[in-house]
């Protein structure tokens, strides 16, 4: 990082403080001695949605959260978990490329809400992926399918297995 006074290259490091995502370090310029803060973050790349008309946005995790959470309304989850779910969808849609289409972000999202909750696994389902047809969406739930409902959520907390009853 160049001296912000005189662009001299090199500088020394005064001081060091890390919080849990940022790095932030007080310099001295070597040169004229200008004292200057950088910080540094974990470079995050997420892709572009791209939209059914082909328009692009950038990745919005809030209106992934909020859609999460409608298709969670009055059903038993509690926003951690919604919070969680949303970090890992998040995780996943960085790891698909520059672009990722809107359906690609949909069936991430399916995928949690699944090990979530049942009903909202529906709502997300026939609202998301647009399913227009009856037969569409029974190949949808049937087991056995790419977006059927899996035997066991995989990744759940240990409390699901810890309910009274079980061995
Ligand atoms: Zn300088």
């Amino acid at each position: 990082m160049r001296c912000p006074h005189c662009l001299h290259p090199d500088s020394r490091v005064l001081e060091t403080r890390a919080t849990d995502d940022t790095t932030k370090r007080r310099r001295q310029c070597l040169a004229c001695g200008f004292r200057f803060s950088t910080a540094e973050r974990l470079e995050r790349r997420l892709p572009l949605v791209v939209k059914r008309g082909g328009a692009r946005e950038p990745f919005d995790r809030d209106k992934l959260v909020v859609g999460m959470r409608v298709a969670c309304r009055r059903r038993p989850v509690p926003a951690e978990r919604i919070e969680r779910a949303a970090d890992r969808v998040e995780q996943r849609v960085s790891g698909l490329g520059a672009e990722v289409a809107t359906a690609d972000i949909g069936r991430c999202v399916l995928d949690e809400l699944r090990g979530l909750d049942p009903v909202a696994w529906v709502r997300f389902a026939s609202v998301y992926l647009n399913v227009d047809s009856l037969d569409a969406f029974a190949a949808l739930l049937a087991p056995g399918t790419p977006e059927g409902p899996a035997p066991e959520p995989v990744g759940e907390p240990a409390e699901a297995a810890t309910e009274p009853g079980a061995p």
